[in-house]
């Protein structure tokens, strides 16, 4: 839950284009510490594209992106620091297959933060286990299902110390009896205060667990509110219409 007001990023203006193909068309909001935002609307309508601009997976066409009030499209920003401040996590999980468990947690600490050996194991260990994967911290990321894997991508992401975290349809990807356990993990995460923007079509998770929500229609947000305004009183015909067919 929101616990300051204090804005930790600001998306201003933000346009993307493919071609001539517009699929961001000026999108602002920003995002207070401790916010948990869904985005939620109809394949295509830009919601991966927007995540994509935000890690700078893909470069805005025009428009900006500002972290702590400085813009992460200037020339002498720290991109990779900045990755590790704003984490992601991909509908395909994305783990280093040739390590196990534990090392997928422990050696991004090692590289991009620098942290000694026994911290980073002791961060890791501490994560995985908070997620259910401790006993499955000698396995291969191929051993394990869906579920398992997702919930070793999220402990990777918050062992980097984020202080925000995208997720993009996290449990898309897995068979039904596994989103449950995805879903807890995140919801745990909600209650830490962690900043987070979550792509999702479980309006059943951005209903009970975020403070906002933005329906995403034709890469404009049609329309933001909290949970209650746009899942009981939406006023935009076309967000009605994407609830009737999800709710
Ligand atoms: P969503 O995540 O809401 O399903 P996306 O952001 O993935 O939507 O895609 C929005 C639109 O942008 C789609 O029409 C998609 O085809 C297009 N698009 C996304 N990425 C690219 C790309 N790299 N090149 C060309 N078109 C793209
Ligand atoms: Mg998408």
């Amino acid at each position: 839950m929101t616990d300051s007001n204090e804005t930790i990023l600001e998306v201003k203006d933000l346009k993307k284009t493919f071609g001539d193909h517009e699929v961001l068309k000026d999108i602002s909001f920003s995002v207070n510490r401790g916010e948990v935002i869904s985005v939620i609307g109809k394949s295509g309508s830009g919601k991966s594209t927007l995540l994509r601009n935000i890690n700078l997976l893909e470069e805005p066409t025009d428009g900006d992106i500002l972290f702590h009030g400085q813009s992460i499209l200037a020339d002498n920003f720290d991109l990779r620091q900045y990755r590790a401040h704003v984490g992601m996590v991909f509908q395909s999980f994305n783990l280093f297959h040739n390590l196990t468990v534990l090392d997928n947690v422990v050696v991004p600490q090692e590289t991009v933060l620098k942290r000694d050996a026994a911290e980073a194991k002791a961060h890791a260990l501490d994560l995985l286990k908070q997620v259910g994967m401790e006993p499955f911290i000698n396995a291969k990321p191929g051993q394990l299902s869906g579920g398992q894997q997702q919930r070793v991508a999220i402990a990777r992401a918050e062992a980097m110390d984020p202080e925000v975290l995208l997720f993009d349809e996290p449990t898309s990807a897995l068979d039904p009896e596994m989103v449950d356990d995805v879903l807890n993990a995140m919801t745990a995460l909600a209650h830490t205060g962690l900043t987070m923007i979550v792509v999702t079509h479980e309006m059943a998770f951005a209903q009970d667990v975020s403070d906002r929500v933005f329906f995403m229609d034709e890469g404009v947000i049609a329309e933001s509110g909290t949970a209650e305004q746009i899942f009981e009183h939406p006023q935009e015909a076309r967000t009605q219409e994407f609830l009737r067919r999800y709710l």
